[in-house]
């Protein structure tokens, strides 16, 4: 298949880790961070790491959109649910992070399917909240329009990639005049995220998380473009390299930063050019500016309080926003006391490092956010045996 096939070639990726090897010197190292979980999750798939040097050493980013939503955030989905009594519609991965009192998304919808029964038998009303998982947010738009009668929440998640189709849902959802449809939105910012990475003790005051540079995002630069990187290069001076997530892509972004580092170069470069422009997709960047604007101040997974860093619906959208509607409020909660999340999403921890990792914390039964969508490094490592 074109644009797959000829970025997954063993020959090609042969002469490329060649390349590599050439251009690493012996007498230092070389630490990037991949930002987005899409390419955490190539390099454990096509074990690129195993093609790679000593010397070279890739650090995995907080870039996973399920894995930095804080289990307050859960909550207040969840919340909706059962005490809001909303059809609350999400992706699948979501409904499986864990969250307070033992409960998540999906064990939540159990117990509604479980309280409805009751309800049922015993002859009273049944409990009317609901949890459902959609494939698009448009099918959470369609539920609405189906049913009047209920009150449809779409938990929206995610980077850049995933707003420009909220935004849009948005407006449709104005359009058609529909009063029984909001979204609780919980999308993120990646250049915040990067400035949070690169401000954070261990880079900056204690240096023990060394980082010589960045593979940027594929998806979400084709949104915002490579400009929005200029500043950390310059600011910073970290080598920022735009990469697409196929394996031959990570490698040779690897290749161009390594060949940046020993030049003493930090410039912006883009490997992914056949999806990624300096200015990016503006038509989305316009819709995304019209229906948002950004918070004051966001809770992640790992990186604590961030100012700046999320979006909130505008005013001019306010009834189509569940947080004014149904007055839910975000709840700081703890991880689970064994859980590494925090310090993996910041690049300080393996999953490995983590005790619990594949014994008590597995796919089937994750304890932190990090084990549940494939773009989770601890759920990208177990999945793909790399448990050294
Ligand atoms: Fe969190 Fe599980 Fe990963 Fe440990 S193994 S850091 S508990 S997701």
């Amino acid at each position: 298949m074109r644009f797959i096939d000829e970025f997954r070639d063993g020959q090609l990726a042969r002469g490329l880790a060649a390349a590599i090897r050439q251009a690493a010197h012996a007498d230092r190292d070389y630490s990037f961070m991949e930002f987005c979980g899409g390419h955490t999750h190539a390099i454990a798939r096509y074990g690129v790491s195993d093609l790679l040097p000593p010397a070279v050493r890739l650090i995995h980013g907080p870039g996973c959109p399920v894995c930095v939503l804080p289990i307050g955030r859960i909550d207040m989905a969840i919340r909706l649910a059962l005490d809001a009594g909303v059809t609350l519609c999400s992706y699948g991965d979501p409904m499986r992070v864990p969250a307070s009192a033992g409960l998540s998304l999906i064990k939540a919808k159990a117990k509604l399917g479980r309280d409805k029964e009751t309800t049922t038998t015993a002859g009273s009303a049944p409990a009317c909240g609901e949890i459902r998982m959609i494939y698009s947010p448009a099918d959470a738009l369609a539920l609405a329009q189906r049913h009047p009668e209920r009150q449809v929440v779409f938990l929206a998640i995610g980077f850049e990639t995933t707003t420009p189709p909220t935004a849009l849902l948005i407006k449709q959802a104005q359009a058609f005049g529909l009063s029984n449809f909001s979204v609780l939105c919980c999308h993120v910012l990646t250049p915040s995220a990067m400035a949070s990475i690169l401000e954070s003790p261990e880079v900056r005051r204690w240096g023990t998380l060394p980082l010589d540079g960045f593979i940027g995002p594929a998806h979400v630069s084709t949104i915002i473009g490579t400009r929005p990187y200029e500043f950390f290069a310059e600011e910073y001076r970290k080598p920022v390299v735009i990469a697409g997530f196929e394996p031959l892509d990570v490698m040779q972004a690897i290749l161009m930063l390594i060949k940046q580092v020993n030049a003493g170069q930090a410039l912006v470069e883009n490997e992914f050019s056949r999806a990624v422009s300096r200015d990016g997709n503006r038509k989305a960047q316009q819709l995304v500016a019209d229906v948002f604007e950004l918070r004051r101040s966001f809770a992640w997974r790992g990186l604590g309080e961030l100012p700046y860093s999320a979006l909130r619906i505008r005013k001019e959208f306010a009834d189509f926003d569940a947080e004014r509607r149904f007055g839910v409020g975000y709840h700081t909660v703890a991880d689970h006391p064994a859980c590494e999340c925090g310090a993996v999403l910041r690049g300080v921890k393996r999953p490995q490092d983590c005790r619990i990792f594949a014994s008590v914390c597995t796919p089937e039964n994750p304890v932190g956010s990090c084990m549940v969508s494939s773009e989770g490094a601890c759920a990208a490592h177990y999945s793909f045996g790399r448990f050294a």
